[in-house]
């Protein structure tokens, strides 16, 4: 006899069965937020990371050519 015993990812708490439990197969609903909220997080993180690589690529100082041609 096998009883399933589900582990909430978020808190380790035993998950109630689906029936029971409209946040399954979290513990409850706070935890299926916490959850949401953690992939959401991750994908904000890249349009960060584009804008520092952004400021590094501004090349001002590249016309040689600007320089003393029309003196
Ligand atoms: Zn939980």
């Amino acid at each position: 006899m096998s009883t399933t015993v589900r582990e909430c990812s978020i808190c380790r708490k035993p998950v109630a069965p689906r029936a029971e439990n409209p946040a399954f197969p979290f513990c409850s609903k706070r935890c299926r937020a916490v959850d949401l909220g953690r992939w959401l997080g991750e994908e904000y993180r890249m349009p960060d990371r584009q804008m520092d690589e952004q400021e590094d690529e501004l090349p001002r100082d590249a016309h040689p050519e600007r320089t003393g041609g029309d003196a």
